[in-house]
């Protein structure tokens, strides 16, 4: 059976160029309700700041039975830190987001880079699959790869390809072996007016919830298996 996956990465709008919540307060909501709706599950990964900031809607996407994972504390470039500061971050998000679910198995780093050095913190901390790799950046990963204890799961696609027509998407994704998505809380508020650079904002608001929604439907009617990363990447 084909396999697809949903993921959402929950972090503050359009890192790092805003500071507001505007996705997690009002984009969030929407998500979950579209999910509910299409009955469908999707991986979560959270930063430790939002879930301080709103447990509220955390429980729910655990109470919803998605998959929480990590995505670092402050939204911080983990390429840009020293071992020390990773491991503080990663420390930090992981004690927050295992109050809410003590089976976290799944990472991604933010802006999809994470040094591979990193992932015996990843380890450490008993995560055990890792989504921080792109099919569309170097080294071009094109499907899942073991390093150490670590399942290294590759987004197939960027999140702002899935706000353009889905005429030009759909027959993209169906070329791809169990594709990997990934989408923000933000882009489902709408950002067109707000002064970031146009991938942050294009069609942002009700034109990204439609097309995820027929995004769904459409991988529904041909019969796929909605996936988690931890699903993806073969756990249990
Ligand atoms: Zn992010």
């Amino acid at each position: 059976m084909q396999r697809i996956s949903i993921t959402v990465d929950v972090e503050q709008d359009c890192p790092p160029l805003l500071e507001s919540m505007r996705g997690v307060e009002e984009g969030l909501p929407r998500l979950l309700e579209l999910f509910k709706e299409e009955r469908i599950r999707a991986t979560f990964f959270v930063t430790g700041r939002v879930a301080e900031l709103y447990p509220g809607i955390i429980e729910e996407i655990v109470e919803q039975e998605h998959e929480l994972g990590c995505h670092g504390y402050a939204h911080e470039r983990y390429d840009r830190l020293g071992l020390r500061q990773a491991e503080k971050a990663i420390g930090r998000a992981t004690e927050i987001l295992s109050c809410f679910d003590d089976g976290l198995v799944s990472f991604r780093a933010p802006n999809l880079k994470f040094p591979a050095r990193f992932l015996r913190l990843l380890e450490a901390e008993g995560y055990l699959a890792d989504s921080s790799i792109a099919k569309y950046k170097p080294p071009f990963s094109r499907g899942t790869v073991t390093a150490g204890k670590i399942i290294r799961v590759p987004v197939s696609v960027t999140s702002s390809l899935l706000r353009l027509p889905l005429r030009f998407v759909l027959p993209l994704l169906s070329r791809i072996r169990d594709p990997v998505l990934f989408v923000h809380p933000w882009e489902f508020v709408d950002l067109q007016n707000e002064k970031v650079r146009l991938d942050c904002k294009y069609n942002t608001g009700s034109g990204a919830l439609r097309n995820l929604r027929q995004l769904i439907r459409y991988f529904k009617s041909r019969g796929y298996m909605f996936a988690t990363i931890r699903d993806m990447a073969g756990l249990p």
